[in-house]
């Protein structure tokens, strides 16, 4: 059985044609046209009709995960600031109705939750959550095997769990966010902040910023890879805040794991490693806590293959 996978991410669209046990056959990347639905629309008609071109006769399942809040029933987009796009978009029927597969739709994270899943970190696992760590964050709740949505599909949005009361102000108009504390974007922004300020002058990541370039997430991993001092010190804080949120997780929900993915784990273990190390060393439960926090398994994949893994929703496998 052969499906499509589209994962359409802020600024690309990853789309790939692979075989039910998650082997990736054919891709494509093209850059993401944001704010026009339409425009958006064809790229995925064009994409679905050149991966067909290059394999299957027959329409195969095509799965969407994309970065926006979705209603998985009706596969509708009800909104996303990452795409700009604030009106409600029929992206399931909108491409079924161009291609004439069977098209299923969720947000990327659960699309990755549904990816480990099947082929990953959650392989055996009825109870878990997918904690993805990128630009933004959210999560993916996985409880007696079913990808949880809620009441309105936003279910796992744990990137606006407050976690200081008068930490960082968030986009969202609160304080203290998970979010805005510990994501790709809030440690770019803490660490120029920081070193505006005069922190760390003598550090790689200050002369970066003194060359005028953004200093970005993936720098301070670099640089704690690295064993700068202070570059390690803001990993240690970041596995810090998040720590913080697995013991709300775990607390709340009793996962048998918290799978950590996202663009801020595939530099290497340096995140995952902060986090188990903050919870062994300030809650009386850390220890196991700690235990049960794992790494992702499908890497840099995660995105597409977990778009697969949403086409192959309903068919033997997993939920
Ligand atoms: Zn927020």
């Amino acid at each position: 059985m052969l499906v499509i996978g589209l994962d359409v991410g802020a600024t690309k669209v990853a789309a790939g044609l692979g075989r039910a046990d998650g082997t990736i056959l054919e891709r494509r990347v093209i850059a993401t046209r944001r704010l026009d639905p339409d425009r958006l629309l064809d790229d995925l008609g064009e994409l679905v009709a050149d991966l067909h071109r290059s394999g299957p006769d027959a329409p195969v399942n095509i799965g969407i995960g994309i970065c926006g809040l979705v209603e998985p029933e009706t596969g509708r987009v009800a909104r996303s600031i990452a795409l700009g796009w604030s009106e409600p978009f029929a992206l399931r029927d909108a491409l079924t109705r161009r291609t004439g597969c069977r098209v299923l739709v969720d947000n990327d994270v659960n699309a990755g939750a549904l990816g480990e899943q099947r082929w990953g970190a959650g392989v055996g696992v009825d109870d878990f959550v997918y904690l993805s760590v990128g630009t933004g964050i959210g999560a993916g709740i996985v409880l007696g095997g079913r990808l949880q949505g809620g009441a309105s599909g936003a279910a796992g949005e744990v990137g606006h769990m407050v976690i200081d009361l008068r930490g960082r102000p968030c986009r969202c108009g609160n304080r203290g966010c998970l979010e805005a504390l510990a994501s790709g974007q809030a440690v770019g922004e803490i660490v120029t902040a920081e070193l505006a300020s005069g922190v760390a002058a003598s550090s790689s990541l200050a002369t970066i910023a003194a060359s005028g370039r953004a200093i970005t997430a993936r720098d301070v991993f670099s640089a704690a890879a690295a064993g700068e001092p202070y570059a390690c010190d803001v990993v240690r804080r970041t596995g810090e805040y998040l720590a913080v949120a697995v013991v709300n997780l775990v607390n709340l929900l009793d996962p048998r794991r918290v799978v950590v993915g996202g663009g801020l784990t595939h530099t290497g273990h340096l995140l995952v490693d902060a986090i188990r190390e903050a919870l062994g060393r300030w809650t009386a439960c850390g220890g196991d806590a700690a235990k049960i926090v794992l790494p992702a398994a499908l890497g840099e994949d995660t995105g597409l293959r977990g778009a697969m893994a949403v086409a192959l929703q309903g068919t033997p496998g997993a939920a």
